[in-house]
């Protein structure tokens, strides 16, 4: 039998071949960080992780985390509620809640379980939920295994989203939800208008603060703090695998009855196992070492993201404006942009093509991302680099 199904395997992969979006996974042979080593023994200038803050390679973060690996063991070998629940993670359960400007949280093995297992346990047929169209695809995902109606948005349109809160008007609860800042396009949801929506229309916010948790807002705290509504999302769902030591891990935090709720029916909680406490003691880590460089990482990861949006404008290319360390090169078409970033690469830049499926066809583009790790002469050589290339093309 498997003969037709290799037969129909090797179909699809020679297609996504031919449509030149196959994705390619490179191996790197040093820690994370500003400059990386591929297997191929050469150096590269990295532009492409969601590290922001430069935590992930950090040794002090690692040290943290050694401890906790010395001081907590490698595993727990169960789920929460049975006997895996270690002083370490009620800690960063308050941890993160109070740096969130939450009343509690809950950990998960990713935020990918985190979007899978919040809307399932709070919301059912009689309820609504409202989405943004370009959501993650945790979020997605999580929206189809709920019961609720399912209502979608155009992108940050708030005429749109007040459309469907009044096609909501009839169901028992509406929740909107949306990612806090964007990955493809590094854009932000307006959280202070979607607050006053749903304090108009009687909704609840839920928001995907991914790219946002460490970096985004005056301190880190998230795209609340940016918009000035810390306190008035009611759910707000996020990684530890990017800024907070890119490890791995999520979190749900939020109104305690909503957290009290998810501890007791969310699946991916009950049913998958403890977060290792060695992620839990790196992440402790890296907020504590945030907290104490104050605001200084996050103004200079700004300036940076702006210096190079800058310079990019200036040499002709097709940049929008924003806020966040994620800056899409647009090309449209996905030929070129793979060749682009290949010729970076050949010139030691680390940057990647994001095509279809990842995103919609025809809006091909070259991500890249800054962190705090890197200098202003980094930026400016990647900048000369796509020059370069743009000019031989
Ligand atoms: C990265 C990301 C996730 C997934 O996080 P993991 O912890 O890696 O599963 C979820 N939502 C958004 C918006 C993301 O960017």
């Amino acid at each position: 039998m498997y003969g037709d199904y290799r037969k129909y395997a090797q179909d699809i992969l020679k297609g996504i071949e031919e449509r030149g979006v196959l994705k390619y996974e490179r191996e790197i042979i040093s820690r994370q960080g500003r400059e990386i080593e591929t297997s191929g023994g050469r150096k590269l200038l990295n532009f492409c992780s969601n590290n922001y803050l430069g935590f992930s390679g950090r040794g002090d973060i690692a040290k943290g985390a050694a401890e906790s690996l010395e001081r907590w063991g490698f595993g727990l070998s169960s789920v929460r509620f049975i006997c895996g629940t270690q002083s370490i993670h009620k800690l960063l359960e308050r941890k993160i809640a109070d740096f969130t400007g939450t009343e509690d949280a809950i950990l998960f093995a990713a935020c990918f379980d985190a979007n899978g297992g919040v809307f399932e346990p709070l919301f059912d047929e009689n309820d609504a939920i409202i989405s943004d169209e370009l959501n993650h695809a945790s979020i997605i995902d999580g929206i189809r295994l709920c019961k609720a109606k399912r209502m979608r948005y155009s992108h940050l349109d708030m005429t749109d989203l007040e459309a469907k809160l009044n096609e909501a008007a009839s169901s028992r609860f509406r929740i909107i939800c949306t990612d806090g800042v964007f990955s493809m396009d590094g854009d932000l949801a307006p959280l202070d208008k979607i607050c006053v929506l749903a304090e108009k229309y009687k909704a609840l916010v839920m928001v995907d603060d991914s790219h946002a948790t460490g970096y985004i807002g005056k301190t880190g705290r998230g795209t609340a703090e940016y918009f000035g509504v810390t306190g008035k999302i009611d759910i707000i769902t996020t990684t530890f695998g990017k800024a907070l030591g890119g490890a791995s891990g999520g979190c749900i935090c939020g109104r305690k009855e909503i957290v009290q709720m998810l501890r007791q029916k969310s699946r991916p909680y009950l049913f998958s196992n403890t977060l290792p406490p060695v992620i839990a003691g790196g992440v402790l880590t890296a907020l504590s070492i945030l907290e104490k460089s104050g605001s200084s990482l996050i103004s200079d990861i700004r300036e940076k993201s702006g210096y190079f949006r800058k310079g990019m404008k200036k040499s002709g290319f097709d940049i929008r404006d924003g806020e966040t360390a994620i800056i899409p090169v647009m090309f449209y078409d996905e030929k070129p942009a793979s060749a682009a970033a290949q010729k970076l690469y050949d010139k030691g830049f680390y940057v990647i093509p994001f095509t279809y499926p990842v995103v919609p066809a025809g809006k091909a583009r070259i991500r890249v991302q800054i962190t705090a790790e890197h200098s202003i002469e980094d930026i400016e050589q990647l900048i000369r680099a796509f020059s370069e290339v743009k000019l031989k093309m």
